[in-house]
């Protein structure tokens, strides 16, 4: 049962494809270079023999023809016919001759003369074609002459030489060859395939050290980086590992740090709320009129506290993936009256004056209630970091192009210095952390706004000049597309 995986794994991992390319790379030529290099030789030792064979045999029919061999008459005929015998006993095989009535008028075998043979080659071999073939079942060569005399002008053929010879003995050289060839090849593809294994491994150890290492920095990533340099690829799989090491050092960092910010901004208000609620315990008889600003202000941190809540839980979900958004078709119009309606009272105590602008009516794909979150915080911080003297405004503008509605939320409030710009996006940053405080800022709402606006796929950027005012731009695309892109 435990094996099957392990197994798999083995038959899926790199080590093992390798192994096999080096297998198929030394097997496949292997094999085809010797089987190619005995069969060549094979043929070669056949036509040598043949040829061997046809000039001997060609030098015989000379010597009958220019001899009164056909004729019968007996001379020379005892000399050729050892000659004959001779040369049948060195290359195993047989000679007969023929005259031209078809009859066999000599056979080294003694067991065919005075028979009759008409075969296609004799038949062939009378209009004065030579030929060789070689059967390569019966392991012979087979070769028919004519017999003619060169003197004779009218270059008549008087007979036709048969010889056959047996290829035996080639066959069992070359079986033996065969048999050498087999060994010698099998161990040089055994010890190829050793040595290719030995090297793959030795190749493939920089991998196994990545995951050793990897399974290293697991137990505590703290101090530790991947290196190893052997080859430009681990070099890159490292340097990529190590960037997002660095980054998951930098998100636990800030996962940290938020936590205790919370904690610190949780408690803050309730380190009031007991200082208060001491005060008045350690005096009991202290006027009705001193406890009725004691609870005042108690009630006013509670209502911090319970802001500082809600921020939080908004912020949360925010971080939510995309997924989450409850996009429809919004009349974004309506929605800015809507926000502007309700901010209004907080502008008249801040006596600062809210301008809506809008240029074309717009209805895009929007998430409606964090989208309001988002624009309700901009505007809400235009009016609450203003001027009070009655000459404060906000200027909120709408519009938009094809693909994009454009906000513009522009205050003439206290503006941001140009080193904060950078931070105020992150939560719990405030520029005036007391002033903030006091007109009851978390220091989350343009985090919450900044989230708010990228799960939208839109963008948001700031300007501001100290003492003269901030303007917001925010981009958001008509048309929400799942998974990315415009
Ligand atoms: P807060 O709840 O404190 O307003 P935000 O996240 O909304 O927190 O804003 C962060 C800080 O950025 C604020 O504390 C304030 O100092 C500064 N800020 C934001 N909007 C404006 C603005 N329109 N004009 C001036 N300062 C601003």
């Amino acid at each position: 049962m435990q094996k099957n995986p392990r197994i798999l794994q083995f038959f899926k991992s790199l080590k093992f494809r390798l192994i096999l390319l080096a297998a198929v790379l030394v097997i496949v030529p292997g094999v085809i270079l010797s089987v190619g290099i005995l069969n060549s030789y094979h043929k070669r030792t056949i036509s040598i023999r043949e040829s061997e064979v046809l000039s001997q045999a060609k030098i015989l029919a000379n010597q009958i023809s220019t001899s009164s061999y056909m004729d019968g008459s007996g001379q020379g005929t005892a000399t050729i016919q050892a000659q004959m015998d001779m040369l049948t006993t060195i290359y195993n095989g047989r000679i007969m001759i023929v005259d031209s009535t078809f009859r066999i008028i000599y056979d080294t075998y003694n067991i065919g003369m005075h028979k009759t043979i008409i075969s296609e080659e004799v038949i062939k071999s009378f209009s004065g074609q030579e030929i060789v073939s070689y059967d390569a079942e019966n392991n012979y060569i087979e070769m028919s002459i004519p017999v003619s005399n060169p003197e004779d002008a009218s270059g008549m053929i008087r007979g036709v030489l048969l010889v056959s010879v047996s290829t035996d003995n080639v066959e069992l050289a070359l079986s033996h060859l065969r048999q050498v060839a087999v060994i010698i090849c099998m161990t040089v593809m055994a010890l190829l395939i050793f040595g290719s294994v030995l090297f793959i491994l030795y190749l493939m150890r920089p991998l196994r050290r990545i995951s050793d290492e990897i399974a290293a920095i697991e137990t505590g990533y703290g101090d530790y980086s991947l290196q190893v340099n052997d080859y430009t690829e681990t070099i890159r799989i490292c340097e990529k590992f190590n960037t997002m090491l660095a980054h998951m050092k930098v998100m636990d960092d800030s996962r940290q740090e938020f936590v205790s910010n919370v904690s610190h901004e949780l408690k803050t208000p309730l380190t009031s709320i007991k200082v208060l609620a001491d005060s008045i315990n350690s005096m009991p008889d202290a006027p009705k009129e001193l406890y009725q600003e004691f609870m005042g202000d108690i009630t006013n941190e509670i209502e911090r506290e319970t802001k500082i809540v809600n921020d939080l839980l908004s912020l949360v979900k925010m971080d939510k993936s995309a997924a989450d958004l409850n996009i429809a078709a919004v009349n974004i119009n309506e929605l800015l009256e809507q926000i502007l309606k309700r901010l209004q009272p907080i502008a008249d105590k801040q006596k600062v004056e809210l301008v809506l602008e809008t240029f074309r009516p717009i209805t895009a794909e929007v998430d409606e209630v964090k989208l309001t979150l988002a624009i309700t915080n901009l505007i809400e911080n235009g009016i609450k970091y203003n001027k009070t003297d009655g000459e404060g405004w906000v200027h909120v503008t709408l519009n938009a192009d094809h693909q994009y509605f454009y906000l513009k939320v522009e205050d003439s409030g206290i503006g941001i210095p140009e080193e904060d710009l950078e931070h105020i996006y992150e939560r719990f940053y405030r520029v005036d952390k007391s002033h903030s405080r006091e007109i009851g800022g978390t220091g989350l709402g343009l985090a919450i706004a900044r989230s708010s606006i990228l799960m939208h796929r839109g963008a948001i950027k700031v300007y501001s000049v100290p003492e003269e005012g901030t303007t917001f731009d925010v981009r958001i695309p008509l048309l929400y597309h799942v998974g990315g892109a415009k």
